[in-house]
C-alpha cells in the first residue's frame, strides 16, 4: 500500500476556487446551453492556439465527427489515420459511411509516419483517397508541414487530431513555432475537453480553423443545420422562421462548461509548464536505467498529455503498480485490432510497429496536481518493477 493512500491516476483534473465561481455564476445567469461564455470561450481559445476561428462543441467525438461532415465524408471516402490513437479518431469516419485506412508509426515518436502514409498513396490510384487524420500522440505535434505536402500532393484534406497537445508545437522547415491547431497546415484541428486533458469542462470539445467556409459549416451542423440568419435563409415568413438547411445535429457545449473552460483555458500555460518538469525529471531518474523513456524524449514543443515509456515487463508492472494504487494505463490498444475493426476485415499482424509499441507502452500519471512525494513514490515503485 502507498503510504501517500490514494490512488495516483494517470490523469486528473484541476479544479479551483476561480473555475468555481465561474461555474455558479454561469448557472445563476439567464443562459445555461449556449449563451454569451460559448462566443467568449471561443474567441480566448482561437487566440490561444493561434487559429482564426473556433468552434466548441460537446465533445471531442463531436468535434471529429463534425469535421468530416464538414468535409463531406460519405460512403466514398478512404481516410488514413495511426492505430495509436483513441478510436474516436477511426470512428468518425465510419459514422459518416467512409472507410478508414491505417498506416503504422515511426516507433521513434509513436506517431503517424508520413513515410508510411506516402507508400500508400503512392501504390493506389490518385483519387483512392480523400484525407488523413494525424493525432498528436501523447501531446507530441505531428510534423504537419510534411503531411501537408502528401495532401497537397494527393488532393487530399487534413484534420488534426491535437487532443493531447493544446499548447504543443513543432518547428517548421523555416525554423519557425506551429502552435497545434492553427490551422496553417491542417483544414481543421479538434480538441477535446474531458477531465483527463489539459483543459476540463466534463465533457467538451473544440474544432479550431482558418477556412471562413469551413466555419460557416460547422456552426449549422453544431445545431441540427439549421439558420436564422435571414440573409442564408431561402423564405423568411416572420420572427419565428428558420430553415433546417442540411442534416446535422445537436453537438451543443452549455454555457456553464463554456464558463469552466475559460477559467481552465487562463491556467493552461502553468499546467503546461508543469506538465513539461514533471516530464523532465522522470526522465532525468530514468536515465541510464531499464525504463525506456524514448518516446517521451522529444524536443520543447511537447504538450505531455501522457508520459509515455516501454517496458518489456510491461503487464507485471502495471499490476505492481496498480497494488500500490499507481493507476499506470496502456495507450493505446491498436484500433485495427478492436473487435469493431476487425469484423471490418482488420487483423493483427498488418501494422506491427504499433502492435510492437502496444506490448510495451505503459502511461506513468501526468498532470499538473501531481506532487513531488508522489512523482518520487511513482518513479521508485517502477525501478523497483520495471
Ligand atoms: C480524448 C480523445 C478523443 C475524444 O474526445 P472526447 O472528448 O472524449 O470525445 C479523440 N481523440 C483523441 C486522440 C483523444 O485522446
Amino acid at each position: 500500500m502507498n503510504d501517500i493512500m490514494r490512488i495516483i491516476p494517470y490523469g486528473k483534473q484541476e479544479i479551483d476556487s476561480k473555475d468555481i465561481a465561474a461555474v455558479v455564476d454561469a448557472l445563476q445567469s439567464d443562459f445555461l446551453t449556449q449563451g454569451p461564455r460559448i462566443a467568449e470561450f471561443e474567441k480566448a481559445f482561437a487566440q490561444y492556439v493561434g487559429a482564426r476561428y473556433a468552434v466548441a462543441v460537446s465533445n471531442g467525438t463531436a468535434a471529429l465527427h463534425l469535421s468530416a461532415l464538414a468535409l463531406n465524408v460519405d460512403e466514398h471516402s478512404n481516410v488514413i489515420t495511426t492505430p495509436i490513437t483513441f478510436a474516436a479518431s477511426a470512428n468518425c469516419i465510419r459514422y459518416c459511411g467512409g472507410k478508414v485506412t491505417f498506416a503504422d508509426i515511426d516507433p521513434a515518436t509513436a506517431t503517424l509516419d508520413p513515410a508510411k502514409v506516402r507508400a500508400l498513396l503512392e501504390a493506389a490510384p490518385k483519387g483512392t483517397y480523400t484525407g488523413i487524420i494525424p493525432v498528436d500522440y501523447a501531446g507530441l505535434p505531428v510534423n504537419l508541414e510534411a503531411f501537408r505536402q502528401l495532401a497537397d500532393e494527393f488532393g487530399l484534406w487534413i484534420i488534426e487530431d491535437a487532443c493531447h497537445a493544446p499548447g504543443g508545437y513543432f518547428i517548421d522547415s523555416k525554423g519557425e513555432k506551429q502552435l497545434c491547431g492553427n490551422g496553417k497546415f491542417a483544414e481543421l484541428a479538434i480538441f477535446s475537453f474531458h477531465p483527463v486533458k489539459h483543459i476540463a469542462c466534463g465533457e467538451g470539445g473544440m474544432i479550431t480553423t482558418n477556412d471562413a467556409a469551413l466555419y460557416e459549416r460547422l456552426l449549422l451542423l453544431r445545431t441540427h443545420g439549421i439558420t436564422k440568419d435571414a440573409q442564408k435563409m431561402h423564405e423568411n415568413h416572420g420572427g419565428w422562421y428558420y430553415e433546417m438547411q442540411e442534416l446535422g445535429f445537436n453537438y451543443r457545449l452549455t454555457d456553464f462548461q463554456a464558463a469552466l473552460g475559460i477559467t481552465q483555458l487562463e491556467k493552461a500555460d502553468k499546467g503546461l509548464a508543469r506538465r513539461r518538469e514533471i516530464a523532465r525529471y522522470y526522465s532525468e531518474k530514468f536515465a541510464g536505467t531499464k525504463v525506456d523513456t524514448s518516446v517521451a524524449d522529444h524536443g520543447e514543443g511537447h504538450a505531455y498529455h501522457l508520459y509515455v515509456i516501454k517496458t518489456k515487463n510491461r503487464k507485471q508492472l502495471y499490476d505492481k503498480l496498480r497494488e500500490q494504487h499507481i493507476y499506470a494505463q496502456v495507450h493505446y490498444i491498436p484500433v485495427h485490432t478492436l473487435p469493431y475493426y476487425r469484423g471490418l476485415g482488420y487483423a493483427k499482424g498488418q501494422y506491427p510497429l504499433a502492435e510492437a509499441f502496444y506490448e510495451e507502452c505503459l502511461s506513468l500519471p501526468m498532470y499538473p496536481g501531481l506532487s513531488q512525494e508522489e512523482q518520487d513514490f511513482v518513479i521508485k515503485t517502477v525501478l523497483q518493477h520495471a
